[in-house]
């Protein structure tokens, strides 16, 4: 598949916040590679499109507010390829829903019962059969493959180091879900430099054992989750809005948000020496806040 040599570049800005006690962050813009195409997902795809090459378009599977499906889609209309969605639940029209519409990709409503039954042996089959000239992409977009189009970020943040002023850096501070984008930096510092995993979920989610799948060592991983998985509570929204207004950058109330307060608790518990150069990665999912605001 032709077009998926597209490789997307974020840029790397300075972040300039009142609390970081001498620690130095860079902020890597995932939410700022493309005017459709946004966040994390489409490195990850990069890695699954790496593998379909005979294939015509691109199946998945996700939720009314998934940024997974909704890059997967964007990046279908955006290169003129057929794009298929299994959705979690019953039909209903999230902004995300209404955006997939838009893109071009076609609906699959699986109800809750059918979708849970995705990990099932037999799952794929019948929409394999429907659709033959389609690669699936598992869901979120994980898995070895996934982490490998991640790996790029690396080389994208050497790339831009001059533009922030530094000749080198210690370490990445990013959101995880599953886990794959952080084992995707894992896998291509091969230890030079760590990767802190701030989890958007609580430590039973199998993250560890997802990453330990990709990658051995080199990061670490903390429950920035605030409770459960989409919990949100006043000070994390407070804390979104006062960062929006020092710096300019929006962050959403799931991943990012969360994981740029960890940093700051972090801080102020001295567990990083002033000087600390640090990349903060923005992972992007703005388009699935839409439906979180009143
Ligand atoms: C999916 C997602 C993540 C988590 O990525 P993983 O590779 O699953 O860890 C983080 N931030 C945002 C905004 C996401 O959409």
């Amino acid at each position: 598949m032709g077009p998926f040599d597209w490789l997307p570049h974020a840029p790397l800005e300075p972040l300039h916040l009142d609390w970081l006690r001498g620690v130095e962050l860079a902020v890597l813009r995932l939410d700022r590679i493309d005017p459709l195409i946004s966040g994390n997902k489409w490195f990850k795809l990069t890695g699954h499109l790496a593998q379909a090459q005979a294939a015509r378009g691109l199946i998945s599977l996700g939720g009314a507010y998934s940024n997974h499906l909704h890059a997967l889609a964007a990046a279908g209309k955006r290169f003129g390829f057929p794009t298929v969605g299994l959705l979690r639940g019953h039909p209903q029209d999230t902004p995300t829903v209404l955006d997939l519409k838009a893109f071009g990709m076609q609906l699959h409503w699986l109800g809750y019962g059918g979708y849970r039954a995705r990990h099932e042996p037999g799952f794929w089959l019948p929409w394999r059969e429907q659709y033959p000239h389609l690669h699936p992409v598992p869901e979120g977009g994980g898995g070895r493959e996934g982490a490998l189009g991640c790996a790029v970020l690396v080389e994208q943040v050497r790339a831009q180091l001059h533009s922030v002023g530094w000749a080198d850096y210690d370490g990445w501070w990013l959101a995880a879900g599953t886990g794959t984008t952080l084992g995707g930096l894992a896998l291509a510092e091969a230890g030079a430099h760590p990767v802190h995993g701030a989890m958007a979920v609580p430590d039973d989610h199998g993250v560890a054992q997802n990453v330990e799948a990709i990658v051995q060592g080199g990061y670490e991983l903390l429950d920035a989750s605030r409770g459960g998985f989409a919990k949100v509570d006043p000070e994390l929204l407070d804390f979104i809005d006062t960062t929006q207004q020092a710096c300019g950058v929006p962050l959403e109330p799931l991943y990012t948000g969360k994981a740029l307060l960890a940093l700051k608790t972090q801080i102020e518990a001295g567990r990083f020496a002033p000087g600390t150069r640090l990349v903060f990665v923005h992972t992007g999912g703005l388009q699935g806040q839409r439906g979180f605001k009143g």
